[in-house]
């Protein structure tokens, strides 16, 4: 899994360098890039390490103010376990997301960020402002996860009772009874998911 992520991020690097931006530049600072290891509902995430002291400045929110800093020395971006299961192009513009929060003055969602959002939507054909449908695609991904796939369903006859079996012995139903009521068992053969 680990393997997938660093080839497309490593495919998210070099076409952003065919639009010149190139993320090894000095401005940006080291990316690492890892799954995350917690079971997270956000899509990835982005830490930022090692503030450029120079670049600080305070963001008031309400009546709070916070010390911020526009540029950091290291940035270890995380892609949610879940977010591995769906298609490639769900899990790049992940990573594109989390990359342009490495950019200078990106680590929130303002207008630096969408500045670089909306030029490599224009020019790479992403759709990083994309908000994604996280139910929608937090199924299909656990579908792909949890579901195991089974070849026999074998029911009784008399309670209907059922239970799934990947493989199974050829004169199954004549050695095996239901376990419940004794009934005679039949088996049928096709692709059955246990839910
Ligand atoms: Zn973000
Ligand atoms: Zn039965």
């Amino acid at each position: 899994m680990d393997d997938k992520l660093q080839k497309l991020f490593c495919e998210c690097k070099s076409e952003l360098n065919g639009i010149g931006i190139d993320i090894e530049n000095e401005n940006i600072g080291d990316i690492s890039i890892g799954i995350g290891k917690r079971n997270c509902k956000r899509y990835g995430c982005c830490k930022q390490e090692n503030p450029i002291k120079s670049t600080k400045y305070i963001e008031k929110i309400g009546r709070n103010r916070y010390i911020k800093y526009g540029q950091y020395k290291s940035h270890k971006i995380e892609i949610s376990k879940w977010v591995m299961n769906l298609n490639d192009d769900i899990i790049k513009n992940t990573i594109m997301h989390e990359i342009i929060h490495c950019f200078p003055n990106c680590s929130n969602h303002g207008e630096h960020f969408k500045k670089y959002a909306s030029y490599i939507n224009s020019r790479l054909g992403y759709d990083i402002s994309r908000v994604g449908d996280k139910r929608k695609d937090m199924a299909e991904s656990n579908i792909q996860e949890e579901a195991e796939k089974y070849n026999y369903k074998i029911e009784c006859t008399n309670c209907g009772y059922n239970f799934l079996r990947k493989r199974l012995n050829c004169n199954f139903s004549r050695k095996y009874r239901c376990g419940k009521c004794g009934g005679k068992l039949q088996t049928m053969k096709g692709i059955f998911y246990k839910i």
